[in-house]
């Protein structure tokens, strides 16, 4: 399946003795660090250096001779590994840890969160993605794709942190009303995303324009339960990943979210549309859910 877009990535030494990168300090040595090398996971560089020049990685190995580190880190006994992207996530959702337990998903989302989200302020959804920054950040993940709202305050903790991301405003129901903060469609621009079991046709196809229009990918929740599935057998006789294929939902690189009630022509579509599935085991377990297909997936 296709990955999400990321740029180059930091580096962590674990498990817990990370650096602060001083933004005056332009040259940056590690050495001694076990290094598990970047789009190579079978290779692994015993012993060497990571030499880092105004924030980017300039050597992997040896460090190179005319290299005159500003600050030397001995990573002796720590291995150094590419960093984590997580491919799904609501991030101010921090807040709402713990708030919901022992629930089926459906009264989880309507006694639980949702109720408890119709509350958030612009600032409640600044500080709880801040939380999940710190929290991302300290395990290594360097990039996230978040679905939620008030997403300018999403955006605003990605600058401070340093972080990657990419962002969708999540867009609920069938007229792109304000579920919560302004948005809408022409307000949000490329804040584009979708909920494919309260959405309607006319709203899936207006989100799947625009992101043609825009050149950007949608984010969407995609066959979460079984009762998603039938419902849309039963209203438009086909799967939720053909349905959402059909209306144009796939045509730019887009993440399908949990997919975990697929069959095999579901895949076929997916790994056709090149579309990143996004895993989320946490959730699944959590909510006692199925699990994704990953091992078919990844044929
Ligand atoms: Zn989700």
């Amino acid at each position: 399946m296709g990955g999400v877009p990321c740029g180059r990535s930091p580096f962590f030494i674990a498990p817990r003795h990370s650096f602060c990168y001083n933004e005056f300090m332009s040259k940056l040595l590690i050495l001694h660090a076990d290094i598990l090398v970047p789009h190579e996971p079978s290779r692994v560089l015993r012993d060497a250096a990571i030499a880092i020049e105004n924030k980017k990685i300039v050597a992997l190995g040896e460090t190179p001779p005319d290299f005159h580190a500003d600050e030397i880190i001995d990573a002796r006994h720590h291995v150094a590994l590419p960093g984590f992207f997580n491919a799904h996530a609501h991030a101010a959702m921090t807040l709402l840890r713990g708030s919901a337990e022992d629930l089926p998903l459906d009264r989880w989302f309507n006694e639980g969160i949702w109720r408890t989200e119709s509350a958030l302020t612009e600032e409640d959804v600044y500080w709880g993605t801040a939380l999940a920054a710190c929290e991302m950040l300290r395990g290594g993940t360097v990039a996230f794709a978040d679905h939620y709202f008030w997403m300018t305050q999403v955006a605003r903790v990605v600058q401070e942190s340093g972080m990657k991301a990419l962002l969708a405003w999540c867009v609920f129901g069938s007229d792109f009303a304000s579920e919560m903060g302004p948005t809408t469609l022409e307000l949000t621009g490329d804040f584009v995303a979708e909920f494919q079991n309260i959405s309607t046709e006319a709203a899936l196809r207006r989100a799947a324009n625009l992101a043609r229009k825009l050149g950007v990918g949608c984010h969407i929740h995609v066959s979460e339960s079984p009762a998603q599935v039938e419902n849309a057998y039963k209203q438009f006789g086909k799967s939720p990943v053909a349905y959402l294929d059909d209306l144009g939902v796939f045509e730019n690189p887009s993440i399908a979210a949990h997919a975990i009630y697929l069959d095999d022509a579901d895949i076929e579509i997916l790994r056709a549309r090149n579309v990143t599935v996004a895993a989320c085991p946490k959730t699944h377990l959590k909510l006692a859910m199925k699990t994704t297909r990953l091992v078919d997936l990844l044929r």
